[in-house]
């Protein structure tokens, strides 16, 4: 009799648990699988059903679970944080996704402004969106431009360093305030959506990418403008948007980083967004695992089940195995993270991104060949999970890109 080994999780975290994933498997699941049916311009309209998505989400409060308590937040710890990415990951990658980066600027300002303090910063920002329960306050992370992808995230690289591939979104200081102009790439998740950018742009170019800035801006200031969701082919209920800024004065008090504090603070993002990332496609190699077998059990073929071939027994156990390694991963990357303050572990945490991604879209893969011809059918999980996953391995960074910026810490500073 196979049973679940134990998760190490306390009764209120598996109550938690449960309570993400009934909300997964009945709101996420279905309406994301609506939405991926709608064209971007339907995804984002205000009668759409993500509005109910995100609605519920903070109405639960779970918003604000990453956020500190002392502003309010659930500052969850990171093993449960970990099963509730990898239930929102296994129900829908893609809202799971839009919900998380809602919330990502107001917490990674939290964690500037509890190192630094900023009243304003938590009296105008952070609290309110901890506080919001009808979504007003929903956040971006804006870093890549239509001339800058990979290259933004390649921290600690030598053309890092060089100043005539520094990022043509720039940030100047005018008085107590900065002026931004630029733009940023198409693909911005919750770019057609946010209220708020945390915003990476170039402040010192002589200092190439390494010379940006980290603001937190509004994005209802005057001078922002914003181009058409994009359409693209998985993570359909995630949407995607340009932003265009055109001599946007911005507050002081939103700068999070300065170019001295800059590689540190993106190197805390990237950790962040890969463990993120590695969570949430270990819930989708999961899913795969699922219904690759629920149809294994079912699908008679001539007179007995296809689960009862050894061939499919022998891929069965084999997603199994890569799903367990995926989760096995994440989790102690998502744990160790949390223990180093978030800073130290990027070639963990993009360990875990590129691992996990990388099984999802193997695992969605096989779950289609188990499937034979209905797995290709439109409107089948299985399908969407194939090109959901397939997204992943390019957002926040190309997996083999992301690998590049790994070994160059390894290189550097591993100790053997
Ligand atoms: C679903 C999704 C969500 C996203 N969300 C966001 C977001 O929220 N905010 C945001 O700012 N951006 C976002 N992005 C953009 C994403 O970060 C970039 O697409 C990614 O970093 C790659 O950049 P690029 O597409 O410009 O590809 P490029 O950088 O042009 O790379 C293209 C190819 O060249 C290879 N390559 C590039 N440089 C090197 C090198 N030095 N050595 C070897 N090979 C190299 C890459 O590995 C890749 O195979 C998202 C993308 C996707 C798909």
């Amino acid at each position: 009799m196979y049973a679940e080994i134990p998760s190490g999780l306390s009764e209120e975290q598996q109550a938690l648990r449960s309570e993400i994933h009934r909300f997964g498997a009945d709101v996420l699941r279905p309406v994301s699988m609506q939405l991926d049916t709608l064209s971007p311009a339907d995804v984002v309209d205000k009668g759409s059903q993500l509005w109910k998505v995100f609605r519920t989400w903070y109405e639960m409060g779970s918003h604000a679970a990453g956020l500190p308590a002392a502003y309010g937040g659930l500052e969850l710890d990171p093993s449960t944080s970990h099963a509730v990415f990898v239930e929102m990951g296994w129900a829908a990658s893609d809202l799971a996704i839009s919900l998380g980066v809602a919330a990502m600027p107001f917490q990674l300002a939290a964690q500037v402004a509890l190192l630094a303090g900023n009243d304003r910063l938590v009296d105008e920002m952070i609290r309110p969106f901890v506080e919001d329960r009808e979504a007003r306050y929903v956040g971006c992370w804006a870093i890549t431009e239509p001339g800058h992808g990979s290259d933004t995230l390649g921290v600690g690289r030598a053309e890092f360093h060089d100043p005539a591939a520094a990022g043509a979104c720039r940030a100047r200081r005018d008085g107590d305030d900065f002026i931004v102009s630029g733009q940023k790439s198409a693909w911005v998740s919750n770019g057609s959506i946010a209220t708020h950018a945390l915003l990476f742009c170039t402040m010192e170019e002589q200092r190439g990418m390494a010379g940006g800035a980290v603001v937190m801006v509004p994005l209802d200031l005057p001078g922002v403008s914003r181009g058409a969701p994009l359409d693209k082919h998985g993570q359909r209920a995630l949407n995607q948007g340009e932003i265009f800024f055109d001599e946007v004065r911005v507050p002081g008090f939103c700068l999070l980083a300065d170019p001295d504090m800059y590689p540190t603070a993106l190197e805390l993002t990237l950790s962040h967004a890969n463990s993120g990332m590695g969570a949430v496609f270990t819930g989708l190699a999961r899913a795969a695992f699922e219904e690759a077998l629920t149809y294994a059990r079912e699908r008679v073929q001539g007179t007995k089940t296809i689960a009862e071939h050894q061939l499919v027994q022998s891929k069965l156990f084999s997603m199994f195995t890569r799903y367990r390694q995926a989760w096995a991963l994440s989790r102690s990357v998502m744990i160790g993270l949390s223990e180093l303050g978030g800073i130290g572990g990027l070639a963990h945490a993009i360990s875990s991104k590129v691992t996990c991604t990388d099984a999802a879209f193997a695992l969605a893969s096989d779950a289609i060949q188990i499937y034979g011809g209905t797995g290709m059918v439109r409107g089948m999980l299985v399908e969407k999970l194939l090109r959901d996953a397939r997204a992943s391995m390019i957002e926040d960074g190309v997996n083999e890109f992301l690998g590049l910026v790994a070994a160059r810490q390894l290189v550097d500073s591993y100790v053997c």
